[in-house]
């Protein structure tokens, strides 16, 4: 696979990741989660179209490996002093799974920290062509609910349990949970403590919280689509804290980072 469907790099992150890094978007996403800031993203890999400010824009565009290898190496030198490097994110970086790969096995040999965001929503064998290039695997992880999960979502948790508990199987791996706060979604008291006994029971003892904010909504004015959130609340600093200390009651250390 010579070519990846990018939807946007952004550079000097110091989210999703250690250090400073180059987060790569990578186009596709067969999910619906009614939080999703990045809707331009989703559905299938190939180009979407939005009309923003009266002009039609074209989101995605065919990148070669070397392109993007060109485009993240002019700041190996802040990946190598901060201790950064590339994060794959998305919508779902098993959607472009044998691009994600090669591209991850180049960076690799050139001694670069890598890093990917996935919700595992696919058979693991997508997943096992990338692991053995990736030092650390940010794992969303939402509803825990079967039902739930396929009605909001349309997520198969045994599918998201296969892809994580094969993971842990991976010592090279550094697996880190991160879970969106979205209001009455993920953070009900029932999904919570799913959530927690999911983590607990595996011996994990990081998480990273990712409190629900409002920066994607115009995206959906741009597609024509609708938005299920639209005049929801954020949680306050006092509701995020108290989840946090849910988690920490469990043993479970919790960093609120990075944003959904
Ligand atoms: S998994 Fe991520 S990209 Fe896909 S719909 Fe959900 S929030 Fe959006």
């Amino acid at each position: 696979m010579d070519q990846g469907l990018v939807f946007n790099i952004q550079r000097y992150s110091v989210h999703d990741g250690g250090g400073i890094r180059t987060l790569i978007f990578l186009k596709g996403c067969p999910l619906r989660c009614p939080w999703c800031s990045n809707p331009e993203s989703r559905k299938k890999v190939e180009p979407a179209k939005w009309k923003k400010n009266g002009k039609t824009e074209t989101i995605g565009e065919w990148r070669s490996i070397d392109e993007l290898l060109d485009e993240v190496l002019k700041d190996e030198i802040f990946y190598r002093t901060s201790g950064g490097g590339v994060t794959l994110s998305g919508g779902e970086v098993l959607m472009q799974a044998e691009f994600a790969g090669e591209f991850l096995q180049e960076l690799k040999v050139l001694g670069i920290h890598t890093a990917i965001e996935t919700t595992g929503c696919f058979p693991v064998e997508r997943l096992k062509k990338i692991t053995p290039y990736v030092d650390q695997v940010l794992f969303d992880l939402k509803i825990i609910d079967r039902s739930e999960a396929k009605r909001v979502i349309g997520l198969a948790p045994e599918t998201v349990r296969e892809n994580f508990d094969y993971l842990l199987t991976q010592e090279q791996v550094q697996v880190i949970p991160r879970i969106p706060l979205i209001p009455d979604y993920t953070t009900n008291e029932r999904n919570i403590q799913q959530l927690i006994d999911f983590i607990a029971e595996r011996q994990i003892k990081e998480v990273h919280l990712l409190p629900f904010h409002q920066y994607g909504s115009s995206k959906y004015d741009y597609l024509g689509w609708e938005y299920a959130m639209q005049g929801v609340s954020t949680l306050t600093q006092a509701e995020v804290a108290v989840l946090k200390e849910k988690f920490e009651t469990a043993g479970i250390s919790a960093n609120v980072d990075g944003l959904e």
